[in-house]
Protein backbone atom coordinates (compact mmCIF):
# COMPACT_ATOMS: atom_id res chain seq x y z
CA UNK A 1 0.00 0.00 0.00
CA UNK A 2 1.58 3.25 -1.01
CA UNK A 3 1.74 5.96 1.84
CA UNK A 4 0.47 9.44 1.04
CA UNK A 5 2.82 11.20 3.81
CA UNK A 6 4.44 11.53 6.49
CA UNK A 7 2.85 12.40 10.06
CA UNK A 8 4.70 13.10 13.36
CA UNK A 9 2.04 11.90 16.52
CA UNK A 10 3.15 14.18 19.27
CA UNK A 11 0.59 12.63 22.02
CA UNK A 12 2.21 15.01 25.01
CA UNK A 13 0.68 14.59 28.21
CA UNK A 14 -2.38 14.16 30.96
CA UNK A 15 -5.00 13.00 28.67
CA UNK A 16 -3.37 13.62 25.79
CA UNK A 17 -1.92 9.60 24.89
CA UNK A 18 -5.76 8.45 25.89
CA UNK A 19 -7.17 10.87 23.38
CA UNK A 20 -4.14 9.85 20.62
CA UNK A 21 -4.99 5.92 21.10
CA UNK A 22 -8.24 6.51 19.41
CA UNK A 23 -7.01 8.35 16.36
CA UNK A 24 -4.66 5.46 15.71
CA UNK A 25 -7.49 3.61 16.00
CA UNK A 26 -9.27 5.55 13.48
CA UNK A 27 -6.09 5.70 10.88
CA UNK A 28 -5.96 2.35 11.28
CA UNK A 29 -9.14 1.58 10.16
CA UNK A 30 -8.52 4.55 6.98
CA UNK A 31 -5.29 2.37 6.40
CA UNK A 32 -7.43 -1.21 6.08
CA UNK A 33 -10.24 -0.22 4.51
CA UNK A 34 -9.69 3.02 2.52
CA UNK A 35 -6.25 2.28 1.50
CA UNK A 36 -4.72 5.69 3.05
CA UNK A 37 -1.52 4.66 5.18
CA UNK A 38 1.26 7.66 6.50
CA UNK A 39 4.87 6.90 7.44
CA UNK A 40 4.08 7.46 11.69
CA UNK A 41 6.80 8.70 13.52
CA UNK A 42 6.51 9.18 17.37
CA UNK A 43 7.84 11.11 19.78
CA UNK A 44 7.80 13.15 23.29
CA UNK A 45 6.73 16.63 23.82
CA UNK A 46 5.89 18.99 26.71
CA UNK A 47 6.03 17.33 30.32
CA UNK A 48 6.70 13.85 28.86
CA UNK A 49 9.47 14.92 27.17
CA UNK A 50 10.76 17.23 30.04
CA UNK A 51 10.95 13.89 32.07
CA UNK A 52 13.27 12.30 29.56
CA UNK A 53 15.34 15.49 27.96
CA UNK A 54 14.70 18.01 30.56
CA UNK A 55 13.40 20.60 27.97
CA UNK A 56 10.04 20.38 26.58
CA UNK A 57 10.72 19.30 22.92
CA UNK A 58 14.07 18.27 21.49
CA UNK A 59 15.85 19.32 18.63
CA UNK A 60 15.62 15.83 17.28
CA UNK A 61 11.83 15.84 17.29
CA UNK A 62 11.93 19.86 15.98
CA UNK A 63 13.64 17.94 13.00
CA UNK A 64 11.62 15.40 12.55
CA UNK A 65 8.40 18.39 12.86
CA UNK A 66 10.09 20.41 10.10
CA UNK A 67 10.35 16.94 7.93
CA UNK A 68 6.79 15.56 7.92
CA UNK A 69 4.08 16.18 6.00
CA UNK A 70 1.36 17.33 9.17
CA UNK A 71 1.67 16.89 13.12
CA UNK A 72 -0.74 15.96 14.78
CA UNK A 73 -0.37 16.74 18.14
CA UNK A 74 -2.37 15.65 21.74
CA UNK A 75 -2.19 18.43 24.52
CA UNK A 76 0.43 19.11 27.07
CA UNK A 77 1.06 20.18 30.90
CA UNK A 78 0.26 19.47 34.40
CA UNK A 79 0.60 20.37 38.01
CA UNK A 80 3.83 18.49 37.83
CA UNK A 81 5.64 21.04 35.94
CA UNK A 82 3.50 24.24 37.32
CA UNK A 83 6.97 25.27 39.06
CA UNK A 84 9.31 24.90 36.11
CA UNK A 85 10.82 28.18 35.24
CA UNK A 86 8.99 29.46 32.02
CA UNK A 87 11.13 28.56 29.42
CA UNK A 88 11.23 24.17 30.52
CA UNK A 89 7.29 24.61 30.87
CA UNK A 90 5.23 22.22 28.74
CA UNK A 91 3.81 24.99 27.09
CA UNK A 92 6.88 26.00 25.43
CA UNK A 93 7.43 22.63 23.47
CA UNK A 94 3.82 23.81 21.65
CA UNK A 95 4.90 27.71 20.88
CA UNK A 96 8.22 26.61 19.60
CA UNK A 97 6.29 23.89 17.25
CA UNK A 98 4.32 27.10 15.95
CA UNK A 99 7.04 29.32 16.17
CA UNK A 100 9.94 27.09 14.21
CA UNK A 101 7.21 25.70 11.70
CA UNK A 102 6.14 29.38 10.63
CA UNK A 103 2.15 28.47 11.13
CA UNK A 104 0.58 31.70 10.98
CA UNK A 105 -2.67 30.43 9.90
CA UNK A 106 -4.94 29.52 12.71
CA UNK A 107 -7.65 27.40 12.17
CA UNK A 108 -10.54 26.87 14.37
CA UNK A 109 -14.00 25.48 13.00
CA UNK A 110 -17.26 25.63 14.95
CA UNK A 111 -19.15 22.51 14.01
CA UNK A 112 -22.48 22.02 16.40
CA UNK A 113 -23.84 18.47 15.05
CA UNK A 114 -27.27 18.26 15.93
CA UNK A 115 -27.53 15.76 18.36
CA UNK A 116 -25.27 18.24 20.33
CA UNK A 117 -27.22 21.32 19.69
CA UNK A 118 -28.67 21.30 23.50
CA UNK A 119 -25.21 21.82 24.73
CA UNK A 120 -24.72 25.31 23.51
CA UNK A 121 -25.84 28.49 25.47
CA UNK A 122 -27.98 29.63 22.39
CA UNK A 123 -31.03 28.15 21.02
CA UNK A 124 -31.14 24.91 19.28
CA UNK A 125 -32.43 26.57 15.65
CA UNK A 126 -29.70 29.16 15.81
CA UNK A 127 -26.65 26.41 16.13
CA UNK A 128 -27.87 23.36 15.45
CA UNK A 129 -25.72 21.93 12.12
CA UNK A 130 -23.40 25.13 12.46
CA UNK A 131 -20.43 24.86 10.57
CA UNK A 132 -18.44 27.93 10.27
CA UNK A 133 -14.80 28.41 10.36
CA UNK A 134 -12.53 31.05 12.03
CA UNK A 135 -9.39 31.84 10.76
CA UNK A 136 -6.60 33.90 12.71
CA UNK A 137 -3.92 34.75 11.58
CA UNK A 138 -1.50 33.64 14.65
CA UNK A 139 2.34 34.96 14.08
CA UNK A 140 1.72 38.78 13.74
CA UNK A 141 -0.29 42.25 14.70
CA UNK A 142 -0.51 43.73 18.30
CA UNK A 143 1.16 40.69 20.41
CA UNK A 144 4.13 41.08 18.79
CA UNK A 145 4.19 44.61 16.93
CA UNK A 146 6.74 46.72 18.27
CA UNK A 147 7.65 49.04 20.19
CA UNK A 148 6.15 47.42 23.24
CA UNK A 149 6.60 47.57 27.39
CA UNK A 150 5.48 49.41 30.18
CA UNK A 151 7.50 52.46 30.79
CA UNK A 152 7.36 55.20 33.60
CA UNK A 153 6.77 58.55 32.56
CA UNK A 154 8.66 61.58 34.09
CA UNK A 155 5.44 62.58 36.09
CA UNK A 156 5.51 59.52 37.60
CA UNK A 157 2.86 57.62 35.85
CA UNK A 158 3.43 54.44 34.19
CA UNK A 159 2.33 53.47 30.73
CA UNK A 160 1.63 50.04 29.23
CA UNK A 161 2.55 50.09 24.82
CA UNK A 162 1.56 47.47 22.16
CA UNK A 163 1.71 47.79 18.77
CA UNK A 164 -0.47 46.47 16.23
CA UNK A 165 1.12 46.39 13.01
CA UNK A 166 0.79 44.54 9.41
CA UNK A 167 2.36 44.54 6.46
CA UNK A 168 0.94 43.70 3.04
CA UNK A 169 2.12 40.00 2.81
CA UNK A 170 1.18 39.51 6.12
CA UNK A 171 -1.95 40.08 5.24
CA UNK A 172 -2.25 38.54 1.50
CA UNK A 173 -0.72 35.74 2.61
CA UNK A 174 -3.75 34.83 5.38
CA UNK A 175 -6.29 35.95 2.97
CA UNK A 176 -4.97 33.60 0.64
CA UNK A 177 -5.76 31.33 2.78
CA UNK A 178 -9.39 32.31 3.46
CA UNK A 179 -10.20 32.31 0.10
CA UNK A 180 -8.86 28.90 -0.59
CA UNK A 181 -10.89 28.06 2.44
CA UNK A 182 -14.21 29.14 1.19
CA UNK A 183 -13.50 27.35 -1.97
CA UNK A 184 -13.38 24.16 -0.52
CA UNK A 185 -16.46 25.38 1.29
CA UNK A 186 -19.46 27.32 1.08
CA UNK A 187 -17.39 30.04 -0.98
CA UNK A 188 -17.92 32.76 1.47
CA UNK A 189 -15.45 35.00 3.48
CA UNK A 190 -16.16 37.94 5.77
CA UNK A 191 -12.57 39.80 6.36
CA UNK A 192 -12.78 41.24 10.04
CA UNK A 193 -11.21 44.51 11.40
CA UNK A 194 -11.76 47.69 13.20
CA UNK A 195 -10.84 49.84 9.54
CA UNK A 196 -13.25 52.39 11.21
CA UNK A 197 -11.20 53.61 13.62
CA UNK A 198 -7.39 52.14 13.09
CA UNK A 199 -5.10 52.53 9.77
CA UNK A 200 -3.96 48.73 10.19
CA UNK A 201 -7.58 48.02 9.66
CA UNK A 202 -7.56 50.15 6.56
CA UNK A 203 -4.68 48.62 5.33
CA UNK A 204 -6.23 45.16 5.52
CA UNK A 205 -9.67 45.75 4.41
CA UNK A 206 -7.43 47.09 1.25
CA UNK A 207 -5.45 44.44 0.90
CA UNK A 208 -7.88 41.87 1.40
CA UNK A 209 -10.37 43.77 -1.42
CA UNK A 210 -6.86 43.98 -3.31
CA UNK A 211 -6.31 39.95 -3.54
CA UNK A 212 -10.14 39.00 -4.26
CA UNK A 213 -10.17 41.41 -7.03
CA UNK A 214 -7.31 39.52 -8.94
CA UNK A 215 -7.29 36.46 -8.02
CA UNK A 216 -10.65 35.06 -5.93
CA UNK A 217 -13.54 36.42 -8.04
CA UNK A 218 -15.53 33.24 -7.67
CA UNK A 219 -15.29 33.46 -3.73
CA UNK A 220 -17.96 35.86 -1.93
CA UNK A 221 -16.56 38.31 0.29
CA UNK A 222 -17.78 41.04 2.80
CA UNK A 223 -16.09 43.40 5.67
CA UNK A 224 -17.31 43.64 8.82
CA UNK A 225 -15.91 45.27 12.07
CA UNK A 226 -14.56 43.16 15.08
CA UNK A 227 -17.33 44.50 17.23
CA UNK A 228 -20.17 44.24 14.52
CA UNK A 229 -18.85 40.64 14.15
CA UNK A 230 -18.98 39.14 17.97
CA UNK A 231 -22.77 40.63 17.82
CA UNK A 232 -23.42 38.72 14.83
CA UNK A 233 -21.76 35.54 16.11
CA UNK A 234 -24.21 35.44 18.74
CA UNK A 235 -26.77 36.51 17.06
CA UNK A 236 -27.21 34.87 14.00
CA UNK A 237 -23.69 32.43 13.51
CA UNK A 238 -25.20 30.77 10.49
CA UNK A 239 -24.59 34.02 8.38
CA UNK A 240 -21.18 33.16 8.31
CA UNK A 241 -18.71 30.52 6.28
CA UNK A 242 -15.16 31.59 6.64
CA UNK A 243 -14.02 34.35 8.84
CA UNK A 244 -10.41 36.02 8.50
CA UNK A 245 -9.07 38.25 11.14
CA UNK A 246 -6.15 39.34 12.61
CA UNK A 247 -4.33 37.80 16.00
CA UNK A 248 -6.38 40.17 18.25
CA UNK A 249 -9.58 39.65 16.90
CA UNK A 250 -9.33 36.01 15.94
CA UNK A 251 -8.49 35.28 19.80
CA UNK A 252 -11.24 36.84 20.99
CA UNK A 253 -13.89 35.30 18.13
CA UNK A 254 -12.77 31.95 17.98
CA UNK A 255 -13.19 31.79 21.71
CA UNK A 256 -16.58 32.94 21.37
CA UNK A 257 -17.42 30.58 18.39
CA UNK A 258 -16.07 27.81 20.63
CA UNK A 259 -18.59 28.58 23.33
CA UNK A 260 -21.23 28.19 20.62
CA UNK A 261 -20.70 24.38 20.16
CA UNK A 262 -20.93 24.51 24.35
CA UNK A 263 -18.22 21.43 24.55
CA UNK A 264 -14.53 21.40 24.84
CA UNK A 265 -14.18 17.74 23.94
CA UNK A 266 -15.67 18.24 20.56
CA UNK A 267 -13.29 21.36 19.29
CA UNK A 268 -10.47 20.84 16.52
CA UNK A 269 -7.80 23.00 15.28
CA UNK A 270 -5.20 23.23 12.18
CA UNK A 271 -2.21 25.40 11.98
CA UNK A 272 -0.72 26.42 8.93
CA UNK A 273 2.39 27.69 7.51
CA UNK A 274 3.35 28.92 4.20
CA UNK A 275 2.89 26.87 0.80
CA UNK A 276 6.33 25.74 -0.51
CA UNK A 277 6.99 24.74 -4.18
CA UNK A 278 4.17 21.67 -4.63
CA UNK A 279 1.74 24.02 -2.80
CA UNK A 280 2.05 21.85 0.59
CA UNK A 281 2.05 23.27 3.88
CA UNK A 282 3.48 22.75 6.97
CA UNK A 283 0.51 22.02 9.92
CA UNK A 284 0.32 20.87 13.05
CA UNK A 285 -3.78 19.75 13.55
CA UNK A 286 -4.75 19.50 17.55
CA UNK A 287 -7.51 19.65 19.78
CA UNK A 288 -8.45 23.23 21.39
CA UNK A 289 -8.40 21.33 24.53
CA UNK A 290 -5.77 20.95 27.13
CA UNK A 291 -4.66 17.82 28.85
CA UNK A 292 -7.33 17.68 31.40
CA UNK A 293 -5.45 16.62 34.58
CA UNK A 294 -8.71 16.31 36.42
CA UNK A 295 -9.22 13.26 33.80
CA UNK A 296 -6.49 12.08 33.06
CA UNK A 297 -5.60 7.89 33.74
CA UNK A 298 -9.41 7.59 34.00
CA UNK A 299 -10.74 6.55 30.14
CA UNK A 300 -13.21 9.04 30.74
CA UNK A 301 -11.73 11.67 28.11
CA UNK A 302 -13.60 12.59 24.94
CA UNK A 303 -11.27 11.57 21.67
CA UNK A 304 -13.55 13.42 19.02
CA UNK A 305 -11.85 16.55 19.30
CA UNK A 306 -8.56 14.95 18.52
CA UNK A 307 -10.66 13.03 15.96
CA UNK A 308 -11.54 15.29 14.04
CA UNK A 309 -8.27 17.12 14.17
CA UNK A 310 -7.24 13.90 12.01
CA UNK A 311 -10.43 15.01 9.72
CA UNK A 312 -9.21 18.17 9.27
CA UNK A 313 -5.54 16.81 8.34
CA UNK A 314 -7.54 14.44 5.68
CA UNK A 315 -8.57 17.94 4.53
CA UNK A 316 -5.76 20.44 4.56
CA UNK A 317 -2.84 18.62 4.38
CA UNK A 318 -3.81 15.60 2.27
CA UNK A 319 -6.90 16.42 -0.05
CA UNK A 320 -8.83 13.61 1.20
CA UNK A 321 -11.87 15.64 1.38
CA UNK A 322 -14.30 12.12 0.80
CA UNK A 323 -12.64 10.35 3.93
CA UNK A 324 -12.35 13.40 5.86
CA UNK A 325 -16.09 14.37 4.80
CA UNK A 326 -17.17 10.13 5.72
CA UNK A 327 -14.83 10.65 9.31
CA UNK A 328 -17.87 13.45 9.84
CA UNK A 329 -20.80 11.16 9.00
CA UNK A 330 -19.09 8.53 11.31
CA UNK A 331 -19.11 11.07 13.94
CA UNK A 332 -22.41 12.55 13.21
CA UNK A 333 -23.83 9.24 13.54
CA UNK A 334 -22.48 7.71 16.72
CA UNK A 335 -23.61 10.75 18.62
CA UNK A 336 -27.08 10.25 16.89
CA UNK A 337 -27.27 7.08 18.12
CA UNK A 338 -27.04 8.24 21.84
CA UNK A 339 -23.35 7.74 22.83
CA UNK A 340 -21.41 10.11 24.94
CA UNK A 341 -18.58 10.34 26.76
CA UNK A 342 -18.84 12.27 30.03
CA UNK A 343 -18.52 15.82 29.27
CA UNK A 344 -21.12 15.49 26.53
CA UNK A 345 -23.55 13.75 28.62
CA UNK A 346 -27.54 14.16 28.33
CA UNK A 347 -30.16 12.06 30.04
CA UNK A 348 -31.20 9.42 28.32
CA UNK A 349 -27.86 8.74 26.56
CA UNK A 350 -25.30 5.70 26.63
CA UNK A 351 -22.00 7.33 28.95
CA UNK A 352 -19.24 5.55 27.42
CA UNK A 353 -15.52 5.80 27.82
CA UNK A 354 -12.46 7.19 25.48
CA UNK A 355 -11.68 3.66 23.96
CA UNK A 356 -15.60 2.79 23.49
CA UNK A 357 -16.33 6.04 21.71
CA UNK A 358 -13.00 5.30 19.47
CA UNK A 359 -14.60 2.01 18.90
CA UNK A 360 -17.86 3.24 17.82
CA UNK A 361 -16.49 5.64 15.48
CA UNK A 362 -14.85 3.12 13.13
CA UNK A 363 -17.75 0.45 13.73
CA UNK A 364 -19.81 3.82 12.15
CA UNK A 365 -16.66 4.53 9.69
CA UNK A 366 -17.41 0.80 8.63
CA UNK A 367 -21.10 1.18 7.82
CA UNK A 368 -20.91 4.48 6.02
CA UNK A 369 -18.37 2.75 4.04
CA UNK A 370 -20.60 -0.26 3.25
CA UNK A 371 -23.66 2.05 2.35
P1 LIG B 1 -8.20 21.80 29.83
O1 LIG B 1 -8.68 22.05 28.45
O2 LIG B 1 -7.13 20.77 29.98
O3 LIG B 1 -9.44 21.38 30.76
C1 LIG B 1 -10.53 22.23 31.05
C2 LIG B 1 -11.73 21.39 31.52
O4 LIG B 1 -12.29 20.71 30.40
C3 LIG B 1 -11.35 20.31 32.53
O5 LIG B 1 -12.37 20.14 33.47
C4 LIG B 1 -11.22 19.06 31.68
O6 LIG B 1 -11.49 17.86 32.37
C5 LIG B 1 -12.24 19.31 30.58
N1 LIG B 1 -11.82 18.69 29.32
C6 LIG B 1 -10.86 19.14 28.49
N2 LIG B 1 -10.73 18.33 27.44
C7 LIG B 1 -11.61 17.34 27.61
C8 LIG B 1 -11.94 16.18 26.86
N3 LIG B 1 -11.33 15.86 25.70
N4 LIG B 1 -12.90 15.36 27.34
C9 LIG B 1 -13.54 15.64 28.49
N5 LIG B 1 -13.29 16.73 29.25
C10 LIG B 1 -12.32 17.56 28.81
O7 LIG B 1 -7.71 23.21 30.41
P2 LIG B 1 -7.03 23.55 31.82
O8 LIG B 1 -7.60 22.69 32.89
O9 LIG B 1 -7.11 25.01 31.91
O10 LIG B 1 -5.49 23.19 31.64
C11 LIG B 1 -4.91 21.95 32.02
C12 LIG B 1 -3.48 21.89 31.51
O11 LIG B 1 -3.49 21.87 30.08
C13 LIG B 1 -2.64 23.09 31.91
O12 LIG B 1 -1.34 22.65 32.18
C14 LIG B 1 -2.68 23.97 30.68
O13 LIG B 1 -1.56 24.81 30.60
C15 LIG B 1 -2.67 22.93 29.60
N6 LIG B 1 -3.24 23.38 28.31
C16 LIG B 1 -2.66 22.87 27.21
C17 LIG B 1 -3.18 23.16 25.97
C18 LIG B 1 -2.56 22.51 24.79
O14 LIG B 1 -1.78 21.58 24.93
N7 LIG B 1 -2.90 22.94 23.57
C19 LIG B 1 -4.31 23.98 25.84
C20 LIG B 1 -4.92 24.46 27.01
C21 LIG B 1 -4.37 24.15 28.25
Amino acid sequence: MAEIGKVLLLAGDGIGPEVMTEVRRVMSWFEKRRNLGFALEEDLVGGAAYDRHEVPVTDATMDKAGQADAVLFGAVGGPKYDDLPFQLKPERGLLRLRKDLGLFANLRPAIVFGPLADASSLKRELVEDLDIMILRELTGGIYFGQPRGIETLPDGQRRGINTQVYTTEEITRIARVGFELARKRRGRVTSVEKANVMEAGILWREEVTKLHGAEYGDVSLDHMYADNCCMQLIRQPKQFDVIVTDNLFGDILSDAAAQLTGSLGMLPSASLGAADANGRRKAMYEPVHGSAPDIAGQGIANPLAMIQSFGMMLRYSFDRDADADLLDRAIGDTLAGGLRTADIMQSGMERVSTQAMGEAIVNALERAHNQ
